[in-house]
């Protein structure tokens, strides 16, 4: 009755089937996959605020006097930690005139937009 029962495949009496196709089967394998395109978007994105941070931060350094253009190129390294030293250093250094509101360098005596003076201590007594 039927020897070739189970090895239906494996019996070697002619050729393979589809023989011809053999080479191309990894290949076609490879290509149906498509590897996915890089999304555009974040990136463009990162970009937009990186520059816009930079921007800000450029104008900003250079309205209060800091060396704008080392800070300004820092604003386009990361998007939030850059921003965040900025504003530590830049107002820790400063501090805002009681009287205008306007920052004044940390050492100074007296604000150099309105004049007061800064340092209680420092203040000419009778
Ligand atoms: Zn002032």
């Amino acid at each position: 009755m039927g020897p070739g029962g189970p090895g239906r495949a494996s019996s070697g009496l002619g050729a393979p089937p589809a023989a011809g196709g053999a080479g191309r089967g990894p290949e076609r394998l490879r290509t149906s996959r498509g590897g996915g395109r890089v999304n555009p978007w974040p990136w463009a994105l990162v970009i937009a605020l990186l520059v816009g941070q930079a921007t800000w931060i450029f104008q900003d350094a250079r309205r209060r006097g800091e060396a704008a253009w080392l800070w300004g190129p820092l604003g386009l390294l990361n998007v939030p930690s850059s921003l965040i030293v900025y504003l530590l250093v830049t107002r820790r250094r400063q501090r805002p005139c009681p009287v205008c509101g306007r920052r004044a360098p940390r050492g100074a005596r007296y604000c150099p937009h309105c004049g007061t003076a800064l340092r209680g201590e420092e203040a000419t007594g009778p």
